[in-house]
């Protein structure tokens, strides 16, 4: 027997973008309700920032959206209407106190993912939002001007607007299955083929293998294809059984994954020592020559690289370690400093879109007006969060969006005259 409910606004979705448009709502005296599949909300954030929660960052509004490329402009509103000072003001009122650290990655001060969910429980108990768990949202249609949305646990609820929150589809187990963009299209919504965003990257050769675990802090990594440079920048770089991770690899991804898809070979070129010239590793060798020639190539080698490459470097270059270094040639004092300037791997593709940090592709931004966050197509129907195409390296950016497309989401509907996103 099925039980019908009526609310004026519908949440689907329980994650950061969910609860905000759901909190926000609420604060402007609307009936709401969230619905969520999950025994709990926000089940992604407990992963985030290997359990720590990267909440947001500290950069000015032009730096933040310049993080979103293109889509950057798409999100002013959003970030003026409720931005990083803004979230920790918010969050700051349901209990959490923030710390910031490098780069002005924002984290809980408590180094917690679990204290951000609770604050955000905390923010829907003290807002009234009537939250539903274990709710799976099945499919929406209009009816007579209004969603019936339909749950797997015999419930129906009828509602005047909804927000679509559902986030993207990697990471799977969190609920976020990728709903959402079939609920969308169902009500008359086309969405961009969904990408792998933020996500490791798979290398031809076995040396990464042999490099497993091994992280190369203020190392400078070049993405290349047919000849031409697709992005570099430097940071850390995580070698893994299958090929290169870590936040560097991950933050430029995106941009490799476009490049894969058009077939051209792509290269990933590692500078070891961003701060010398070939020149000047070679003269150091020199000197290290001339000062103690008598120690082995070994030994010079654990001076100037991590242990686990030294057996990897004179690999590549056919050295014999155990030779002394004032038998080097002049050709292998070269082939050495060429190769701390430019360690390369093939790249063959990334890893599924399911190991993604985020989803790129998803509801158009041109579909969606970005002063309220309303659908441009269906009347009474808004996005918030991950669903949308917009996304941004790592740094705690990804979070906000979802926050601030949240609280826009939620005013937008709470504000709109009936049968409109206006
Ligand atoms: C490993 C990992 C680490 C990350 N670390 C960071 C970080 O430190 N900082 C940062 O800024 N970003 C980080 N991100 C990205 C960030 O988690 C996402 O951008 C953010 O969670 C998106 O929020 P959302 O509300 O749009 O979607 P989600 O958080 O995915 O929430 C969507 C919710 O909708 C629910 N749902 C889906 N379908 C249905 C349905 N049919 N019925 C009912 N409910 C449904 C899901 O169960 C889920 O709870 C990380 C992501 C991953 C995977």
């Amino acid at each position: 027997m099925s039980h019908r409910e009526f609310r004026q606004i519908a949440v689907i979705g329980g994650g950061p973008s969910g609860i905000m448009a759901a909190v926000r709502a609420a604060q402007m005296k609307k009936d709401v309700i969230l619905l969520e599949r999950n025994k709990s909300v926000g089940r992604k954030i407990l992963i985030t920032g290997k359990g720590r929660c990267n909440i947001t960052n500290s950069a000015g509004m032009d730096s933040f959206m310049e993080k979103f490329g293109k889509q950057g402009q798409f999100l002013r509103s959003a970030f003026y209407r409720f931005f990083n000072a803004d979230l920790i003001d918010f969050l700051g009122k349901y209990g959490l106190s923030v710390k910031t650290e490098r780069q002005g990655r924002v984290f809980p001060s408590d180094d917690r993912s679990m204290s951000v969910v609770k604050a955000l429980e905390k923010a829907l108990e003290d807002n009234g939002v009537r939250v539903m768990l274990g709710a799976r949202v099945t499919s929406i249609r209009r009816d007579e001007g209004m969603f019936l949305i339909a749950l797997d646990n015999a419930v129906e609820v009828l509602a005047e607007k909804v927000v679509l929150a559902t986030g993207g589809a990697s990471y799977k187990a969190t609920g976020s299955t990728g709903d959402g963009f079939h609920f969308a299209k169902l009500l008359g919504h086309k969405f961009n083929p969904l990408r792998p965003g933020l996500v490791p990257l798979k290398t031809r050769e076995k040396i990464a293998s042999d490099l497993q675990g091994l992280t190369l802090k203020n190392v400078k990594v070049t993405f290349e294809c047919s000849g031409k440079k697709i992005v570099s920048e430097v940071g850390e770089l995580l070698f893994t059984h299958f090929g290169v991770s870590g936040p560097l690899v991950l933050d430029m991804s995106a941009q490799v994954v476009s490049m894969l898809d058009s077939g051209k070979p792509v290269y990933i070129s590692i500078d070891i020592k961003p701060g010398l010239t070939e020149e000047q590793i070679n003269n150091r060798i020199l000197r290290d020559i001339e000062s103690h020639g008598s120690i082995n190539i070994k030994t010079l080698l654990k001076e100037m690289l991590p242990l686990k490459m030294v057996p990897v470097f004179s690999g590549i270059i056919k050295l014999d370690a155990s030779k002394r270094i004032n038998q080097l040639t002049a050709q292998e004092r070269r082939s050495i400093a060429k190769l701390m300037k430019s360690f390369v791997l093939t790249i063959t593709g990334a890893l599924a879109l399911e190991e993604a940090m985020v989803t790129c592709g998803g509801i158009p931004v041109k579909d969606i007006d970005p002063r309220t966050m309303g659908s441009r197509i269906v009347p009474g129907l808004f996005f918030a969060g991950e669903i949308i195409d917009v996304s941004a390296p790592s740094g705690g950016y990804n979070l906000q969006q979802a926050f601030s497309t949240g609280y826009l989401a939620g005013e937008g509907c709470a504000t709109a005259r009936e049968g409109t996103n206006a």
